[in-house]
């Protein structure tokens, strides 16, 4: 089984180079080689390394300098620097060390001690990438909503400025949709709480659904109030998508616990084209008049879209 931390090996020397880059292959290594600092730069350009075995002595960039840059140059993900030396006095361990090196291996090289500080570097590398996936999934929960799995209010609020920055920098029209369900609080005191969070957490899926993949995104704005976001979109592709996001929406029956419920929701549409817009548009306006539609629609009689221009 190959290794999942490919390994940059840079030694001007042909022979310690190739007696090593055979050490590592063997013991499954994914290894590219430098012939020379220099080299092994334009190389970390091109890819990430997350584990560097180089010389110390080379002409030009040297190994320290090499551990120097590397540690300047921000990347993806930690580098695991090990300088292969023939300087084994104290005070150059401590200059290897301190020019940013994790570890050390005197030359000539023992196998079993490189595969062993090797295997040192990929404990660290390890606890990062685990380190790394705590932190997506705790990202991912801080802007979920956990009933429904659509975005939350914190994620608007961070998002939707920006959704409208870019709007008006690049001269893109843009829609948000405001969806209210309709009389669910019937739903609620005629089947129960849980057959009404059954309710909601189909609701989403299904706009979700309907929803471009990647591009457009949804909200829980509040209790069975969901807001709708459509980048790129004129005002007319934006009243198409709400009237599509209706039927959908009011046409399956839920079977939720041996009931059929069918429920139907109100939109309120609100199209923003940048092109002669006032500037100072802001996200809290826009919400504002989507709100405005939605309380229209309502108004007459629900299960509809009611739509304008900002
Ligand atoms: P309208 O057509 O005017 O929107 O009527 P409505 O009954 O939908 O609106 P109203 O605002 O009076 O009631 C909303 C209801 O939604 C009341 C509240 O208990 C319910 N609700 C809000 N959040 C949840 C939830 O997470 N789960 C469940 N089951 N119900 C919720
Ligand atoms: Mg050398
Ligand atoms: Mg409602
Ligand atoms: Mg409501």
């Amino acid at each position: 089984m190959k290794h999942e931390f490919p390994i940059l090996l840079v030694e001007d020397n042909p022979v310690s180079r190739k007696v090593v880059e055979k050490i590592l292959v063997k013991a499954g290594h994914d290894v590219t080689t430098a012939e020379t600092g220099r080299e092994a730069l334009a190389l970390f350009k091109k890819k990430f390394f997350p584990i560097v075995l180089t010389d110390w002595m080379m002409p030009e960039v040297d190994g320290l300098e090499l551990c120097r840059i590397i540690r300047n140059t921000s990347s993806e993900g930690y580098v695991y620097i090990i300088l292969l030396t023939a300087r084994d006095s104290k005070d150059d361990i401590v200059t290897g060390l301190k020019a940013g090196a994790d570890d050390y291996l005197n030359k000539p090289i023992s196998p079993p001690e490189l595969i062993a500080r090797l295997n040192t570097g990929l404990r660290v590398l390890e606890l990062e990438k685990s380190l790394k996936a705590a932190n997506e999934e705790i990202r991912a929960l801080s802007i979920t909503d956990p009933l429904t799995g659509c975005l939350n209010r914190g994620y608007m609020n961070e998002h939707l400025p920006e959704e409208i920055k870019r709007s008006k920098r690049y001269n893109r029209a843009l829609v948000l949709i405001m969806c209210d369900i309709d009389h669910f609080k019937r739903v609620n005191d005629t089947y129960g709480h849980q057959a009404g969070d059954l309710v909601l957490t189909e609701f989403a899926k299904q706009i979700r659904e309907t929803l471009r993949e990647d591009i457009d995104w949804v909200v829980r704005y509040g209790g069975e109030e969901f807001l709708v976001v459509l980048p790129e979109t004129e005002f007319r592709g934006g009243c198409s998508m709400a009237e599509r996001l209706r039927t959908t929406i009011s046409l399956p029956e839920l079977k939720v616990r041996g009931n059929k419920i069918r429920v139907t929701a109100s939109f309120g549409v609100i199209g923003f084209d940048p092109i002669g817009a006032d500037d100072k548009i802001t996200m809290d306006d826009m919400i504002a008049r989507a709100d405005e539609y939605l309380y229209q629609a309502k108004a007459e009689g629900r299960n509809r879209v009611c739509a304008g221009r900002l």
